[in-house]
């Protein structure tokens, strides 16, 4: 078994931008700038909004947070969205989701211009992805596709298995692992909650890619030898015994996985790190798009 170490590809990632960010600073250029619009006061979105603004402390990107109370109206956040819109001193942005229940999450992702759509989620860059022409790529399904190439894992003829159908980790990559090109010509299938006989799907997937978020929902029994395990899964689980009064669980039982498989992600410490260091990346090509 051979560890995916997604920690230390996203750092050499980020080592890559940064050496970018220094190359258009000598050239007298500004540093890209990456907003955040985080809405109310979620635990986990907190924490993901700020390791993104931390990062891109680290790589010399300037960074905007806009935090607004949960109960902003839908109109309020549409006209926050409209300013960043227009302002020309922010290369990219993102509105952080989920949303409150009030606010149509649709008309927010609709209302954000796409050349600065970061997240990738707009229609526009998420249809462009599907006809493969260039586009901003949903950083988690990005930062899988760049594991998987960077470890040189052969993707061409396998047959992929994806669990999971959301539109910004299931759909994507599934969309991406049988599009022509970098780590993709596979054969996919899609499963999700209604799919009958799921376990054999899975028994018979070369590289499984799970997006479901239920913790140990993939068992060493499910799975064949030698099988290409990414687990995009992140659950809080209540422990009582660790500091923080939780742990962080992925869709796999890595440690009866691990010995089956040829390749693993484990969690933390693999798709996670990605899915930030893929983010900076659209945020320096939304620079290159919007100068
Ligand atoms: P989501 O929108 O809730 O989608 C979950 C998908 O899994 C749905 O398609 C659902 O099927 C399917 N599913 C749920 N229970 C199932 C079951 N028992 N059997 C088969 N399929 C089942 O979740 P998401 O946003 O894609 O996120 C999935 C996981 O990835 C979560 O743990 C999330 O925290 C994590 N995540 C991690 C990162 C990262 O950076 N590592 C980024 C994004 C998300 P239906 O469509 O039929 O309901």
């Amino acid at each position: 078994m051979k560890l995916i170490d997604g920690k230390k590809i996203a750092l050499k990632i980020k080592d890559e931008i940064k050496d970018q960010v220094y190359k258009m600073i000598e050239l007298g250029e500004k540093p890209p700038h990456l907003a955040a619009v985080i809405v109310g006061n979620d635990g986990a979105s907190l924490t993901y909004v700020g390791s993104k603004v931390k990062s891109c402390k680290q790589v010399g990107f300037n960074s905007t947070l806009i935090t607004l109370p949960e109960n902003i109206s839908e109109n309020e956040l549409l006209y926050e969205v409209d300013k960043l819109n227009k302002n020309n001193d922010i290369d990219g942005f993102i509105v952080q989701l989920p949303l409150p229940k009030h606010i149509d999450e649709n008309k927010v992702t609709l209302s954000i211009n796409p050349n600065k759509d970061v997240d990738g989620f707009h229609p526009s860059n998420f249809g462009k992805m599907a006809l493969g022409m260039k586009s901003f790529i949903p950083a988690t399904p990005f930062g899988i596709i760049e594991l998987l190439d960077r470890y040189q894992i052969k993707t061409s003829g396998k047959h992929t298995v994806v669990i999971g159908r959301s539109s910004i980790v299931g759909r994507p990559i599934s969309i991406l692992m049988n599009s022509k090109g970098k780590s993709g010509d596979s054969t996919v299938t899609v499963v999700h909650s209604r799919t009958k006989n799921i376990k054999d799907y899975i028994k018979s997937a070369d590289i499984l890619i799970s997006a479901l978020g239920v913790p140990d929902f993939v068992k060493k029994e499910m799975v064949k030898d030698g099988v290409v395990v990414i687990d995009v899964g992140i659950t809080r689980v209540i422990d009582e015994n660790s500091e923080k009064g939780y742990v962080i669980k992925g869709d796999v039982d890595f440690e009866s996985v691990k010995d089956k498989a040829s390749y693993i992600t484990p969690v933390p410490g693999g798709v996670g790190p990605m899915t930030i260091a893929m983010l900076l990346k659209n945020t320096l090509l939304s620079r290159s798009i919007n100068s």
